[in-house]
């Protein structure tokens, strides 16, 4: 402060012997604070600015998120459809023989997507379709990225497994489930896809819920065990997705789905009353 004080004073001093520096200094000073006061903003100008960029948000993030859904539920239905191909194709070159649902014996690969039910991991490589398949991204929802397996976390949690317990909560890498009726549970076999009828109406693959994904197989009969018992996802506007046999996919709301599965129109054992 001082020395400021003595530089101010030396120069008045010196504008004394020279008063053409002191009109000189002053008027840079007058310049500088009259641009200062044109360039900022007052205290309303900055309400309004904010305000309007707060009804913008709120006019925008809405739409930004309805987006952001509606792309997920398309990159879903887009990996239905290949999945399904996939499995066609696996069938076509297996003398009409469909993939297994879940994992049966111990020998790789033994079911469509590659799960180790000891284990609960998924090695989508090691599935039957993977050669029809070869992208594991496909076999994950975007809804789902981030969102825990839970019965898997719970099975780990109880197992105190902190790795598995990482990967049911961070990456497990499976949004679909295959229909369990779809493999003869007493001849320890796959169906054949010209012993099958209704390929329109039979499910193939569906969006399961992260509550109870955790084999690869979709079982909802009445006589399943609870443990076993697999729910839809609704995750997609309130619904999801289902690919069925002759490889069409759809989108359902979740009560219809619902009432589809207690309807029993899914199983190939099914037979109208
Ligand atoms: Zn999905």
């Amino acid at each position: 402060m001082g020395r400021c004080q003595r530089t101010d004073d030396e120069l008045r001093f010196r504008g004394l012997q020279r008063p053409w520096m002191v009109i000189g200094l002053q008027r840079r000073v007058d310049n500088s604070a009259i641009a200062a006061s044109n360039q900022a903003f007052t205290l309303v100008e900055l309400l309004v600015v904010i305000a309007v960029i707060a009804v913008l948000a709120g006019i925008l993030f809405p739409v930004f998120v309805t987006a952001k859904q509606q792309a997920a539920t398309s990159t879903c239905v887009g990996n239905l459809k290949q999945l399904s191909t996939a499995v066609r194709m696996y069938a076509d070159n297996n003398s009409g023989a469909l993939p297994c649902p879940r994992r049966i014996r111990s020998d790789w690969p033994d079911n469509w997507a590659g799960v180790d039910k000891p284990s609960a991991k998924v090695y989508p490589e090691h599935g039957q379709i993977w050669e029809y398949v070869r992208s594991a991204n496909i076999y994950v929802c975007p809804a789902d990225r981030g969102r825990p397996a839970n019965r898997v976390l719970t099975r780990a949690q109880r197992k105190d497994d902190h790795e598995m317990e990482e990967y049911a909560r961070i990456e497990y890498p499976l949004s679909y489930s295959m229909n369990d009726t779809l493999y003869d549970l007493e001849r320890l076999t796959s169906l054949r896809t010209d012993t099958v009828r209704r390929h329109s109406t039979i499910l193939l693959l569906i969006h399961e819920s992260r509550d109870t994904i955790d084999d690869g197989a979709y079982s909802w009969r009445w006589d399943a065990v609870a443990s076993s018992v697999a729910n839809p996802t609704d995750v997609h506007a309130g619904g999801g997705n289902l690919a069925h046999l002759d490889g069409h996919v759809k989108w359902f709301t979740l009560a219809e789905i619902e009432r589809q599965r207690h309807s029993g129109i899914w199983s190939p054992g099914y037979r109208q009353q």
